[in-house]
């Protein structure tokens, strides 16, 4: 199963792939997490993605595709990925297309997740993510067992800097202006499957079974 996550951010891609990387073995390679793990590394890499990330632009393609061709050359990756917020420009997309293409293998889905702007900015807003795990709830839809506190490492939750309400508006317009055009170009082929990703993350889950089944 080779598959990528689409979607604005907020629009519970990061959730979804989670789930279904546990349930089918299928390793999820997510750029962000990649890129935050660096940044709390403090190697050189994180540094220079650190001004971009927290003011909600995007990190140079170049650097992102080289971050994938690292994960997908990796064994756990030799059967399948799902890759979560990569591509999210055109010439990513390209990239990738690229580097499939070396390795004879090609998509076999691109989930778009579709959800309503007011409801991203809500659900941004709400969410709270663990600085040293990694793990992400949501005060409104998915709250910690004690509030402020990391359920798997007991870590205090924080507000990510780039989910401010300011940097949501400029994530959610670089969205548009780079990652919305991945809709058509991927829509001329017919691996693009679509989600109305709203309802309980149970719910979403049973659509994104649906489309993916047979992947
Ligand atoms: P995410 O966790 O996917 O919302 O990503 C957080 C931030 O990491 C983004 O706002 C970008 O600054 C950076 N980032 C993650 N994935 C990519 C990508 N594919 N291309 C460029 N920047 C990315």
């Amino acid at each position: 199963m080779n598959l990528v996550l689409l979607g604005p951010p907020g629009s519970g891609k990061g959730t979804q792939g989670e789930r279904l990387a546990a349930q089918s073995g299928v390793p999820k390679f997510a750029t962000g997490d990649i890129l935050r793990d660096a940044v709390r590394r403090g190697t050189p890499l994180g540094n220079d993605a650190k001004r971009y990330m927290d003011a909600g632009e995007l990190v140079p393609d170049e650097v992102v595709l080289g971050l994938v061709r690292e994960a997908l050359a990796t064994p756990e990756a030799a059967a399948g990925f799902i890759l979560d917020g990569f591509p999210r420009t055109v010439a990513q997309a390209e990239g990738l297309q690229a580097l499939l293409e070396e390795r004879d293998t090609k998509l076999d889905a691109v989930v778009y997740f579709d959800v309503p702007e007011e409801e991203l900015i809500r659900r941004l807003a709400g969410r709270r993510s663990c600085p040293s795990c990694g793990a992400v709830f949501n005060v409104h839809s998915d709250p910690p067992a004690v509030a402020g506190t990391c359920d798997s490492c007991g870590s205090e939750l924080e507000t990510r800097e780039d989910d401010r309400e300011e940097t949501v508006r400029v994530r959610l317009r670089v969205y548009q202006e780079h990652t919305e055009p991945l809709l058509r170009w991927y829509g001329e082929d017919s691996v693009l499957r679509e989600v109305a990703a709203v309802g309980s993350v149970e719910e979403v889950y049973g659509k994104l079974l649906a489309v993916v089944d047979g992947s």
